[in-house]
């Protein structure tokens, strides 16, 4: 069969990163794929779509308007459309732009194969984004990289958050079964990699749906003992699924790294409730302070939205306090985004582009003032990196990072990547540190 060059386009989260690489996977191995990245060469052009914010989505149809012209080069060009925007628009994409082939949902990336099968010998246009709950586990990854891999050990979300998507382009909280999880662990060790990332949209609330077989802790205990791996992280956990033993585990389980993206989204318990978070700005600080006890040296990162419906100055001002009371290693900030079908879109108390601006500008100064000091802190100190390939900026040094998930760029030769080594920090920048060598 002769192969075709298939191009992927990815936006959003880790969880999107993760299907892309399914997507190549599935299609590399039973639909006669070659994943490529020149889009002037490929025979199929898949976009994987984000809509968490209204920009993630405007970008997407800008591509989609610049792929047109690709199309009226050559019109054989079969274009695809897949993640949460096509699980949310369906058909209605199509609508805006005609162009595209082909519309599939979050949830049947398997199905590809035979859906592009379909596009190309019966010149269809289809749209499946029927969810295929019964099935979420991965059969082919095509992974990017080869010392840190992603592994989706969920699906789903049943939190409804009130300015968020997800519940709906992704479904119920659907987890995986352990033992396919670890074998999947040992098929990574068996090929070389040192580091997993378990993702989830709430990896922390993992086997709540699974009839109190396994919790989240006593998965990362199994996963703990797997030979060959040498570093777990998790990414996202909701505070308020943050528990004492997830504490203890992260202390007492060697391989799982002092590292935590806890997203707390505001400092005022006035816009948590709005939110529909179900933690209190207390609870939240005292599980921090409660992981502080035990692993000092953690990094912690949080998202934070300003501008949501009703917050007012005196929630903002919380916002800030709480920013400089746990003083996070960073924060992923965003200016709140009215999404379709969520229930803050209709909140009363919408507010003003320009005060959300004003705000998104006072914390983002904020928090760069706390990033590089904490960064300045580390100047001198000697850190243990796992060496992950060449830097981004510059190929020629290698990149890796610390166990509290600091960048660390060095001077190096290739033969280190994969192997963890003892750096000492010589100077820090704000996104990232320099290191030097140590024998
Ligand atoms: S926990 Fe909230 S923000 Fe996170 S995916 Fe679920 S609904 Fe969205």
């Amino acid at each position: 069969m002769e192969q075709k060059n298939l191009a992927i386009i990815t936006y959003g989260c880790q969880m999107n990163e993760y299907d892309s690489e399914m997507v190549a996977g599935v299609l590399q191995a039973q639909g006669g794929y070659r994943l490529i990245d020149d889009l002037e060469q490929a025979q199929v052009i898949l976009l994987n779509t984000c809509s968490i914010r209204e920009k993630a989505e405007q970008k997407v149809f800008s591509e989609l308007g610049r792929l047109k012209q690709l199309k009226h080069k050559n019109p054989d060009l079969i274009i695809g459309v897949g993640g949460c925007i096509a699980q949310r628009e369906g058909y209605r994409i199509m609508e805006r732009s005609p162009q595209v082939d082909l519309v599939f949902g979050t949830r049947n990336i398997k199905l590809l194969p035979q859906l592009l099968a379909e596009v190309i010998n019966k010149k269809a246009k289809i749209v499946n984004t029927e969810p295929l709950l019964e099935d979420i586990n991965p059969t082919y990854i095509e992974r990017k990289g080869k010392v840190k891999a992603w592994i989706s050990i969920m699906q789903g979300c049943n939190n409804f958050c009130a300015y968020c998507v997800v519940p709906y382009t992704r479904g119920p909280q659907q987890s995986r079964p352990s033992w396919q999880i670890e074998q999947e662990v040992k098929d990574l060790a068996q090929q070389g990699f040192k580091e997993i990332t378990l993702l989830g949209q709430n990896v922390n609330s993992y086997g709540q749906d699974l009839n109190g077989e396994i919790d989240f802790p006593d998965l990362l205990a199994l996963l703990n003992q797997v030979e060959g791996i040498e570093r777990i992280r998790f990414v996202t956990s909701h505070p308020k699924d943050f528990s004492e033993r997830l504490i203890k585990a992260m202390a007492e389980l060697p391989k799982v790294c002092e590292s935590i993206h806890l997203p707390v989204q505001s400092g005022s318990n006035y816009i948590m409730e709005r939110m529909n978070r179900k933690y209190r700005i207390e609870d939240y600080v005292d599980k921090v302070e409660q992981l502080r006890t035990r692993l000092p040296q953690a990094g912690i990162t949080s998202d934070i939205i300003v501008g949501f419906p009703g917050e007012r100055e005196e929630d903002f001002c919380q916002t800030e306090e709480l920013i400089r009371t746990i003083e996070y290693d960073n924060i992923f900030l965003f200016k709140y985004s009215a999404r379709p079908e969520t229930p803050a879109a209709s909140f009363p108390g919408q507010v003003n582009e320009n005060i959300k601006q004003e705000r998104f500008n006072r914390i983002l100064s904020l928090q760069k003032s706390i990033t590089f000091e904490k960064n300045q802190s580390l100047e001198g100190s000697v850190q243990e990196i796992l060496v992950e390939g060449g830097s981004k900026k510059n190929p020629e040094r290698l990149t890796g990072r610390t166990r509290n998930n600091k960048i660390v760029n060095v001077d190096g030769s290739d033969s280190l990547i994969g192997k963890k080594v003892m750096i000492k920090i010589v100077r820090a920048k704000l996104y990232s540190l320099e290191g030097q060598l140590l024998n």
